[in-house]
C-alpha cells in the first residue's frame, strides 16, 4: 500500500522591520522551496517539503515580471503572504484502491513545480523626498540637522548607480534620501542597469508628498537638476528648492541667482527656494520647517 507524497513547501513573503533595502536581491533570482519527498511504502506519508520566508522591507511591492501588474503591496508591519503554495503531494495508490480492486497498480503523480517570475521594488513611505545628485551635499544636510555622523557623508560621486534609499525621522516626520544618478541623457548610458535606476529615482519622487530638490550653489541648475525638477512639478508632488553649499559661493547676490533660476526654468518661479550650508548649518532651520508646512 503506498502511502502519498509529501506536499512542496510554499514561498512565503514576511515584511521584516530590520530589512531596509532590497539590496540582498539584486542578484538573487532564484527562490525554491524544496519539494515534499516521495510517499513510501506502507502508507506512509512522504516528508513535506520546506517553506521558504523570505524577509523584505516594509513598503515593498511584488510585481509579476511577465505583466508587470502587482501581485502584492508588503505595506505594514506584520504583512505575510504566500506567495506560491507548494505543490499537492501525490496520491499513493492506497487513495485508489476500491472493494473490487483492493491493490491498484497506479498513483497520481504530484503537481509539478510552480514557477514565477517577479520583480520587486521599494515603495517610499516618507513624507519628505531629499532628491538630488551624489556629492550636493543631501547626507551633510541631514547629518547638520540630526547633529550625528550618522548618515555617510562620501565626496565620491555616482557610487550609487541604483538609488538606495536610506530613511530618517526628523520631527515626527519621515525623510528619505535619494540619489537621482541614474537621470541622464539617454544617448550617454548603458541601457539596461541605468534604465532600472531612472524608474526607481522617479517612483521614488512619486511617491512623496514633497520633495525637497538639493542642488549645488556652486554648480547652479544643470540640465539633470532641470530634468528631475520637472519630473517633481509634473507628478503633483510639492516641491523646495535647496541651494546647497552657497557658503562657497563668493559675490553673487541670493536674488541674482534665484532671477536666473528663474529665466532658466521658468516653472520654477513658485517653488520656494532657500539657499542653505550643510557646513555653516545657514538656513537649516527654515529649509526642514518648510517642509513640514507643505
Ligand atoms: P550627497 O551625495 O548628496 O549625500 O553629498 P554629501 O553630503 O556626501 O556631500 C558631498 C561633499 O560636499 C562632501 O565632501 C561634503 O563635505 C560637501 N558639502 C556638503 N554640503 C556642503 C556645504 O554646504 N558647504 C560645503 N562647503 N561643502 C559641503
Ligand atoms: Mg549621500
Amino acid at each position: 500500500d503506498g502511502g502519498d507524497g509529501g506536499r512542496g513547501g510554499d514561498i512565503i513573503f514576511e515584511v521584516d522591520e530590520n530589512v531596509n533595502t532590497l539590496f540582498e536581491f539584486k542578484n538573487k533570482y532564484n527562490f525554491i522551496a524544496t519539494s515534499g519527498e516521495e510517499g513510501g511504502k506502507k502508507k506512509c506519508h512522504g516528508k513535506d517539503g520546506e517553506d521558504l520566508i523570505i524577509k523584505v522591507p516594509n513598503g515593498t511591492i511584488i510585481r509579476d515580471t511577465n505583466t508587470n501588474k502587482i501581485i502584492y503591496d508588503m505595506t505594514g508591519k506584520n504583512t505575510k503572504i504566500t506567495l506560491l503554495k507548494g505543490g499537492k503531494g501525490g496520491l499513493g495508490n492506497m487513495h485508489f484502491a476500491t472493494s473490487s480492486m483492493q491493490a491498484p497498480r497506479y498513483a497520481k503523480p504530484g503537481g509539478e513545480a510552480k514557477e514565477l517570475y517577479i520583480t520587486l521594488e521599494l515603495k517610499v513611505l516618507a513624507d519628505v523626498g531629499l532628491v538630488g545628485f551624489p556629492n550636493v551635499g543631501k547626507s551633510s544636510l541631514v547629518n547638520a540637522i540630526l547633529n550625528q555622523e550618522r548618515v555617510i557623508v562620501s565626496n565620491v560621486s555616482g557610487t550609487t548607480r541604483d538609488s538606495i534609499n536610506s530613511y530618517f525621522n526628523y520631527h515626527d516626520q519621515q525623510f528619505v534620501i535619494i540619489d537621482t544618478a541614474g537621470i541622464r541623457k539617454k544617448s550617454k548610458v548603458d541601457y539596461g542597469v541605468e534604465a532600472f535606476a531612472v524608474d526607481r529615482a522617479i517612483s521614488s519622487i512619486k511617491e512623496a508628498d514633497v520633495a525637497l530638490l538639493v542642488i549645488d550653489s556652486t554648480e547652479g541648475l544643470t540640465d539633470q537638476d532641470k530634468k528631475i525638477a520637472q519630473i517633481i512639478e509634473e507628478s503633483g508632488c510639492g516641491i523646495i528648492l535647496a541651494l546647497n553649499k552657497w557658503d562657497l559661493v563668493k559675490g553673487v547676490q541670493t536674488q541674482k541667482f534665484q532671477q536666473e533660476i528663474e529665466s532658466d526654468a521658468p516653472f520654477l518661479s513658485y517653488a520656494e527656494k532657500l539657499f542653505v550650508s550643510a557646513k555653516t548649518g545657514h538656513n537649516l532651520d527654515k529649509l526642514f520647517k518648510e517642509a513640514k508646512r507643505i
